[in-house]
């Protein structure tokens, strides 16, 4: 009897060595191998007549018959190893053809029986052929004589049909597995049982649409149960650190909504009433805030945030601000500093203080005396520590990894946390990443913005940019350069940069040009900042540094160099940075490839719909960067495309832990991982 707890070295097939290469890649016990899913499937009941192979051009087909030769050749010209076979059938021959695989004269003879599955296309000469397709022999076979097959990933050497057989012996599991989801969270979730999701999987009946498009009912019980379960130990992990309620007690009285009214220097707009009201919420509960605002670029989260830290600051409490990049920090300071007026003690920390100024501000945290520091990772120091941390907040979280704001968050006792992103996170992927925070959102921008035309252009093109740069900037415009050197990458090579601000000063010699990237001095860059905001430059050429948070209203031009080497969500982003002030604003893209992603960013306006595309077209690793993305990368779940289905685990979630308890819900992700170890061994 084979349980789901069998050690594959009980399976038949399964020796010494090939257990040691199945436990390399986590696959010990039949119950890992259960959770081994097929990637694909193949047809094999349904053999294409080799006559009929000009009907299904470039469509993947099986094709079952004799080899009447094969032999090798190199390419004369490539210098390439071709090994060559033709195929027959009762119908006629096809010629089967696979590049740099010598060593398949050795496994492919005359007279072999082959199935094989590809898609045939015609050759340079106009011949019939099918390039590179899988193929089995099948003498004696009855598997590959007419069933659907399920194709494993590889594990090591283990020949795939030998692999298959051996996951099919886990499948005797089966009757007596567990099902670690009990009978009402199943029904809430809308799926049946796992031993027959399970079976379907490895060995499906029919290849419908809907199977092959993993939307079948066996397909959502394993989606679901993986979501479910993420969600449900997310929310047990955030319920019991939520048993430890804060320390303090925020208060909202008429001295503070006074003073907050004062340093207003406009009316909110709808949006960010609502949102502060959610934030005002959370702050003045007993549990601690945890919560995302987000909002396209421009729609003005910093007040917001601001005007939470007021909020902690005359309950007496500390506030900390931490931001990517020191010109980010330098513009919160400015702009905070001007907006308090002297009322709060202000402090920032990056990593240019002096020696002295670091005195300072750690004698000043530790002893309460500084009430709000704006700073960057500079905060994150051992040294740094706070009085009474009551307030956390993260700005441009994206641009943080999960430890990073960790180390901050763990600066205070349970201290209130808001993170804000101006990168669109779509809710979709919001809900997979933080299934447990709050989401807020601005989702309107200012009054009186300008919408921002965007325009792509050749290369050949530059000449009229230029003019129209000239005229623009002789109307006061003001213009921002931007070349594709990551400022994030280890290695910065500047030498496309430098010799484009060379062309360009070149080009403009009477307008004041200048140039702004992440090695320069601190110093150096507030100073280049200062001068663009006063005006004094017309055209600044930079780096990617600008890309976060600058809020300069009269640049109206941004012109992004080779812009195909930008993601959507950082165009836009670099969009963003133009259209802040009254003046009429562009968007130049330069560029000579990828004319269809950019045409489609160039017609899309709103960052949360650019922001969903970017994530269609990169997938979730790429668009956050990899440092997060390991969390996210589920075993049949895709967060895209099943996003509906993460909502209703989430849902499913809170009823679960609302309804029995955490120490129920946390009994049950306990087995639910159990049942997963394989997943998360991978
Ligand atoms: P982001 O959400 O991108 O961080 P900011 O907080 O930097 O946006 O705000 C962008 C600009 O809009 C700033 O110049 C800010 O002063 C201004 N702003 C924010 N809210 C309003 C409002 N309600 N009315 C007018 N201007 C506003
Ligand atoms: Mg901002």
């Amino acid at each position: 009897m084979i349980s789901a707890d069998t050690s594959i070295r009980f399976l038949k097939g399964v020796g010494e060595s090939r257990a040691k290469t199945l436990q390399e890649h986590g696959l010990s016990t039949a119950g890992d191998l259960l959770w081994f899913f097929p990637f694909r499937y193949e047809d094999r009941r349904h053999p294409t007549r080799i006559a009929d192979l000009g009907h299904h051009l470039d469509e993947p087909v099986l094709v079952r018959g004799r080899v009447i030769s094969a032999h090798s050749r190199v390419s004369p010209r490539k210098r390439m190893k071709i090994f060559e076979a033709v195929l027959e059938d009762e119908s006629g021959g096809v010629k089967l053809v696979w590049f740099n695989q010598p060593f398949l004269s050795d496994q492919i003879k005359r007279n072999d029986r082959l199935a094989v599955f590809g898609a045939p296309k015609f050759s340079s000469y106009s011949h019939l052929q099918i390039e590179g397709p899988d193929w089995e022999k099948f003498e004696g076979d009855e598997e590959a004589e007419g069933a659907i097959v399920p194709i494993y990933s590889k594990i090591g050497n283990i020949p795939p049909k030998a692999l298959r057989r051996i996951v099919a012996q886990s499948l005797e599991a089966l009757p007596a597995l567990d099902d670690p989801l009990p009978e009402e969270i199943r029904s809430a979730l809308h799926v049946g049982a796992l031993g027959p999701a399970i079976e379907q999987l490895h060995r499906p009946q029919e290849l419908s649409d809907e199977f092959l498009w993993r939307r079948s009912p066996a397909h959502r019980r394993i989606i679901l149960q993986e979501f479910f379960t993420f969600q449900l130990a997310l929310r047990v992990r955030r319920a019991t650190e939520e048993v430890k309620q804060k320390s303090r007690k925020i208060r909202i009285d008429d001295a503070i909504r006074g003073e907050v009214r004062k340093i207003l220097p406009f009316k909110l707009t709808r949006a960010q009433k609502r949102v502060l009201k959610e934030i005002a919420g959370d702050l003045q509960n007993a549990r601690p805030m945890y919560r995302l605002l987000q909002g396209d670029v421009g729609s003005g989260k910093t007040i917001v945030a601001l005007i939470a830290a007021m909020i902690a600051i005359r309950n007496g409490h500390q506030v900390a601000l931490l931001a990517p990049t020191e010109i980010l920090v330098e513009q919160h300071f400015q702009r905070i500093s001007q907006l308090l007026d002297h009322s709060v003690v202000l402090a920032k920390s990056t990593g240019s203080a002096t020696l002295s100024e670091r005195r300072t501000l750690v004698a000043g945290l530790r002893d309460g005396y500084i009430q709000m520091v704006v700073g960057t990772h500079a905060l994150l120091e051992e040294k740094i520590a706070f009085k009474s941390l009551g307030l956390a907040i993260v700005d441009e979280q994206h641009r943080f990894g999960v430890e990073q704001r960790q180390k901050l968050f763990a600066k205070g006792d349970t201290p209130d946390i808001l993170v804000m992103t101006a990168t669109p996170i779509p809710r979709s992927l919001a809900l997979a990443m933080y299934g447990d925070l709050e989401l807020s959102v601005i989702d309107e921008l200012p009054p009186g913005r300008q919408a921002i035309r965007t325009a792509l252009r050749a290369s050949t093109q530059l000449e009229r940019i230029y003019k129209f740069l000239d005229e623009e900037i002789r109307a006061k415009a003001q213009v921002y350069v931007v070349y594709p050197i990551i400022e994030e990458s280890e290695k910065l090579n500047l030498k496309p940069l430098k010799q484009g601000f060379e062309a360009i000063r070149k080009r403009f010699p009477d307008r004041q040009i200048a140039m702004l990237h992440g090695r320069m001095s601190a110093a150096d860059k507030e100073a280049t900042m200062q001068r663009f905001k006063a005006g004094e430059i017309d055209m600044l050429v930079s780096t990617t540094v600008i890309e976060v948070g600058i809020d300069v209203p009269n640049a109206s031009i941004m012109m992004i160099m080779d812009a195909d080497r930008f993601g959507l969500s950082q165009l836009h982003q670099l969009r963003g940075r133009v259209g802040r002030g009254e003046r009429k604003s562009y968007c130049i893209l330069v560029s000579d490839k990828e004319k269809e992603r950019l045409d489609l960013f160039a017609e899309t306006r709103d960052g949360f719909e650019v922001a969903e595309r970017d994530l269609q077209l990169r997938g979730p690793g790429e668009f956050l960067g990899t440092r997060q993305s390991g969390a996210l990368r589920f075993r049949m779940g895709n967060i895209v495309r099943d996003h509906e289905l993460m909502e209703r685990a989430r849902d499913t979630a809170i009823d679960v832990i609302d309804r029995d308890g955490v120490t129920r819900a946390e009994e049950i992700v306990r087995r639910l991982l159990g049942a997963e170890i394989a997943a998360a061994r991978d």
